[in-house]
């Protein structure tokens, strides 16, 4: 069990236990730093989203001990495999060919809370991070030298807060801090089945994107169920344009037309457990750095789920943060080394991870199969070549974006 840093005991305030959060604490609990997590819920994780870990985001999970079991109850994707819904195979790559770049050159299809209960318990084995529930942050000051945060009706100081409060962050909207989310044209329509996909279309792949003239729609395989997710137009809506999530329930009519369209082959032998659409938006907040306040995961951005990659981006600005500040409360780093992560990690997220997010949707995620072709066409080319394949998969799995090594930021 590590123990605090020597001397005066330096202290982070985390608000908000979700993977962003969770990751940013453990990885201060590592090395050292006294650190205490505020979460307003009972319970963690009481909504569970994201379903896709990429590579990098493995390797960095792995370094919190916390990737091999959720390996293990995780489904591997070896391969990404796009597919006509009557079934002819347009294109496919082999996620082996990143070996060598990454310790894990596969994706992953876990859940979410799992992650968490994971995270949650390797904190635990440090004594000098404290998880709160039932806590939500609902004040805060910046005096210059420290942070106070008022939650569960007591003030707390630290030298630091990260704000990992999701995507409706308090903390953002206490400090006047503005996250200007423009929503997409498109929405997400997330269908889940216990059909066992596989055992019906020999050769399909655990995420394959499936097309026609008219859909897209990509298949996720879990371990327990398929995910089926269509991107739709959006249908008028009187809802303000928040940020995602926003959920509804579509009509059970909507969601069995478009589950017949995509797989043909089913009809009613087809069993839905749930379906959902999300409106989705995209925005990043002027600077993940506010004084000594740090945003992180959704409370600082917000994209398309189109890739996976909004909650894999948080977890890696999340640990690159921690490491550090640690670095910086040790006296390893100067501050100034904080305005570097800030800066560098909004570029990431402008020039990389919202990017590529939205190329899906306009690629060869398209609807539209007139705008979708080139796409299609430019893709089975690149799957043809060993090195272009390589570079594609490298970049959809963010393995680009990860961190220097400290002091190179
Ligand atoms: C349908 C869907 C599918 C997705 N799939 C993927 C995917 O496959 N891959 C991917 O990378 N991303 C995906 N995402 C995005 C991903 O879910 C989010 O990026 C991720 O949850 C962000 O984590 P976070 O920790 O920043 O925020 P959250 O998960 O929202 O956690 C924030 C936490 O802060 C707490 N909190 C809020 N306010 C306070 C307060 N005032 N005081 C204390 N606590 C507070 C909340 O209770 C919550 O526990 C998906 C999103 C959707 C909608």
């Amino acid at each position: 069990m590590n123990s605090p840093l020597s001397g005066r005991s330096p202290r982070v305030i985390v608000v908000g236990a979700g993977p962003v959060g969770l990751t940013a604490a453990l990885t201060l609990a590592r090395a050292g730093v006294a650190v205490t997590v505020l979460e307003r819920s009972p319970e963690l994780g009481s909504h569970s989203l994201a379903t896709t870990f990429h590579p990098a985001t493995l390797d960095l999970l792995a370094g919190l001990g916390v990737a091999e079991p959720l390996i293990t109850g995780g489904t591997l994707v070896d391969r990404l495999q796009w597919r006509t819904c009557r079934g002819r195979v347009l294109a496919e790559m082999n996620m082996g060919l990143l070996t060598g770049m990454t310790d894990h050159p596969f994706r992953l299809h876990a859940d979410q809370g799992r992650l968490l209960t994971l995270l949650e318990r390797e904190l635990a084995r440090h004594r000098h991070a404290q998880l709160r529930l039932v806590c939500a942050a609902d004040a805060i000051t910046d005096t210059g030298a420290q942070v106070h945060i008022h939650a569960g009706g007591q003030w707390e100081a630290a030298d630091y807060a990260i704000a990992a409060d999701g995507a409706h962050s308090t903390i953002r909207s206490l400090l006047g801090v503005p996250l200007a989310a423009t929503p997409y044209p498109t929405q997400a329509l997330r269908v889940l089945t216990d059909t066992p996909l596989q055992q019906r279309l020999p050769g399909l792949a655990p995420l394959t994107y499936l097309q026609d003239r008219t859909l897209s729609c990509s298949l996720r395989q879990l371990p327990d169920h398929w995910q089926l997710v269509f991107r739709l137009p959006l249908t008028k809506d009187p809802s303000p344009a928040t940020p995602h999530p926003t959920q509804r329930r579509p009509s059970r009519a909507a969601v069995t037309a478009l589950t017949r369209q995509a797989l043909p082959g089913f009809g009613k032998n087809l069993r839905i457990l749930d379906a959902h659409s999300y409106r989705l938006a995209r925005g990043v907040v002027p600077s993940l750095r506010h004084g000594r306040v740090f945003f992180a995961g959704d409370a600082a951005h917000l994209t398309s789920t189109a890739g996976g990659l909004n909650m894999n981006a948080g977890l890696q600005e999340a640990a690159e943060l921690g490491e550090i500040l640690a670095a910086v409360l040790s006296g390893g780093l100067p501050d100034a080394a904080l305005d570097g992560w800030a800066t560098r990690r909004r570029r990431i997220l402008l020039q990389a991870v919202i990017p590529r997010a939205e190329a899906q949707v306009a690629g060869v995620q398209d609807r539209d199969r007139h705008r979708r072709r080139p796409a299609v066409t430019r893709l089975r080319a690149i799957a043809a070549d060993p090195a272009a394949t390589r570079d594609y998969l490298a970049k959809a799995s963010l393995l680009d974006t990860i961190s220097p090594p400290i002091g190179h930021t």
